[in-house]
């Protein structure tokens, strides 16, 4: 690999083992840094693939047939990392067939049913690829994208999102997407088209860096410019559903927009939460001081008395109000002080 392969030791779990060299990294330019990089450990592979499933049995066989065609002819070292979801059905028993002939594979099997995000977190945490790629097990992502994908990110990208430009899914789907895609470019400043498309390549430092749960993958890209790295998009093919459905009900658009504020949030106010409480809090005190103060003079001067004066009553709610919104901020900053950011996921199953 070229010398833009991360490096083990650029991991903070690494710099215990590393002291002198990470106090000698301070002093030194880019150039020089990459040049006395250690090397990764031979065994470690080139790329590692993702693919977090809940009940997607029938799909499986087709899938791990596709994706190995694809990577045996790019002359890769390779993982394959399936994250079983807490199947019901019989996804682990497939998947646990397919890896007796085939030691690429390695199997994470949850306890129960956590959601997409927990188990892309998952895989990201024991991936062992300087890249990592990350697709749906349903079929509808196409495995032959992989090699531009891989190139776009030797290009320099650190992130590369798949672009569903012609979406084989219903119209209830694409639509609410188009307008979430849209208010998401707006609102975070990132031109890129398909915020979540399963289907997206990364270099292992983003994977290690970007903390997801809930139903944040939607916003992977979102938290990782945040973190300062550079992302890019990649038009690729989509198929519709072979097999099974949605995992996804219409849920998944109000809890996408919560997921929006969190990542707004989380990204531009979690170490300063009192920024942004402490802003609208104290502009709604202001406020209510204002027509409180105005009403009173006006009292004073007797043109009318206050009982007949509702917007005193608007007046005393900002300010109350904002006082709470201020509170909120503190206790926010508080919590940014102890919170730990690490979920716990229980898994069942890690077989290598
Ligand atoms: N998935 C998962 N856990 C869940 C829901 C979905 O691992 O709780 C997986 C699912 O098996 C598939 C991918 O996430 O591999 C995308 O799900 P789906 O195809 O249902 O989403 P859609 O394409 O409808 O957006
Ligand atoms: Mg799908």
């Amino acid at each position: 690999m070229s010398d833009q392969t991360p490096a083990p030791a650029d991991q903070p779990a690494a710099a215990p083992s590393t002291p002198p060299q990470q106090q000698q990294r301070q002093h030194q330019t880019p150039r020089q840094h990459n040049q006395q990089r250690p090397q990764p450990p031979q065994q470690w592979p080139d790329l590692s693939v993702i693919v977090p499933l809940y009940n997607e049995e029938e799909s499986l066989r087709e899938l791990h047939q596709q994706l190995n065609s694809v990577l045996r002819r790019m002359n890769v070292r390779y993982e394959l990392l399936f994250v079983d979801d807490g199947s019901t059905d019989r996804s682990f028993q497939v998947l646990r067939d397919l890896k007796r002939n085939d030691r690429h594979i390695k199997i994470i099997r949850f306890r129960r049913n956590y959601g997409k995000s927990a188990a892309l977190a998952v895989g990201f945490d024991k991936a062992q690829g300087s890249i990592v790629v990350t697709m749906d097990a349903d079929l509808q992502d196409d495995p032959t994208e992989i090699p531009s994908l891989k190139k776009r990110i030797e290009d320099g990208y650190d992130l590369v999102s798949g672009w569903k430009r012609k979406r084989k899914d219903p119209l209830t789907k694409t639509l609410p997407s188009r307008f979430f895609n849209f208010v998401t470019r707006l609102l975070t400043g990132i031109p890129i088209h398909d915020f979540n498309c399963g289907l997206k390549a990364y270099r292992r430092e983003v994977v290690k860096s970007v903390h997801i749960y809930g139903e944040l993958h939607r916003y992977i890209p979102v938290l990782a410019h945040w973190e300062g790295f550079r992302v890019g998009e990649m038009v690729v093919q989509h198929r519709p559903r072979k097999y099974g459905k949605t995992k996804f009900g219409v849920g998944r658009f109000w809890r996408g927009f919560l997921d929006l504020l969190t990542s707004l949030f989380t990204t531009r106010y979690l170490s300063r939460p009192l920024h942004l409480f402490g802003f609208w809090g104290t502009l709604a005190v202001i406020a209510g001081l204002l027509v409180n103060g105005w009403l009173t003079v006006e009292w004073f001067l007797g043109a009318t008395s206050l009982s007949n004066r509702p917007l005193f009553l608007g007046g005393i709610l900002l300010i109350i109000v904002g006082i709470q919104i201020i509170s909120i901020g503190l206790l926010g900053e508080m919590i940014a002080r102890t919170r730990t950011t690490e979920q716990e996921y229980a898994i069942r199953e890690f077989i290598k």
